[in-house]
C-alpha cells in the first residue's frame, strides 16, 4: 500500500520505552490535526501493546519491540511486533480479563482497551516466534 507518510522504530524491550512510544506516536500523528481525545486514544493503545511485548511477549527479557506506523488520508494504521514467546490462543487471550500473569495483578484488559479507543485491532502471534497487533484508526477531526 503506498502510504502518505511512514515510520518505523526498534527498542529494546524495557519498561522505560512504554513512554518513549507514546511520545513517538503521537509525534508522528501531529501532523493530522487529532483532537486531544484522539491523541490519548491512540497513545494509550499503543502503551498496552508495548507494555504487552515487554512484559509478556519477551516476559522482561533482553529483546526489540517495534513500532510501526503510517498513514493515508485520516486512517492510521499501527503495527506493534515482538520476537517473544508467542500467545498460544489468540481468542482466549483477548478476552476481557482474561491474563496470563494474575499474580502480578494484572486486570486482563489491554486487548479491550486498544479495541474500545481503535476502530480495528486484529493479533497475529506465532508461539515461539512472536506477536504482531495491528490497530487501525480514522481520525474524525477536520
Ligand atoms: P493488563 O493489560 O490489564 O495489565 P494483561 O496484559 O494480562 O493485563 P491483556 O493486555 O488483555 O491483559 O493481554 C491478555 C493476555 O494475552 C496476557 O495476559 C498474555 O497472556 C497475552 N499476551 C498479550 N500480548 C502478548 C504478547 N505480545 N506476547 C505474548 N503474550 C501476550
Ligand atoms: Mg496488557
Amino acid at each position: 500500500m503506498d502510504f502518505e507518510n511512514e515510520m518505523t522504530l526498534n527498542f529494546k524491550s524495557k519498561s522505560q520505552n512504554e513512554g518513549f512510544a507514546r511520545l513517538a506516536i503521537a509525534g508522528f500523528i501531529m501532523e493530522l490535526d487529532p483532537t486531544i481525545t484522539e491523541i490519548n486514544d491512540i497513545k494509550t493503545a499503543v502503551s498496552e501493546a508495548v507494555t504487552n511485548a515487554i512484559i509478556h511477549g519477551y516476559e522482561r527479557k533482553d529483546g526489540v519491540v517495534t513500532l510501526h506506523c503510517a498513514y493515508s488520508g485520516k486512517t492510521i494504521y499501527i503495527d506493534i511486533i515482538d520476537k517473544g514467546r508467542g500467545i498460544e490462543n489468540v481468542d482466549e487471550a483477548m478476552e476481557p480479563l482474561f491474563t496470563s500473569k494474575p499474580q502480578e495483578e494484572r486486570s486482563g484488559l489491554g486487548f479491550t482497551v486498544m479495541e474500545s479507543f481503535m476502530d480495528e485491532v486484529k493479533v497475529e502471534s506465532i508461539l515461539g516466534a512472536g506477536t504482531k497487533v495491528s490497530m487501525v484508526k480514522t481520525l474524525k477531526s477536520l
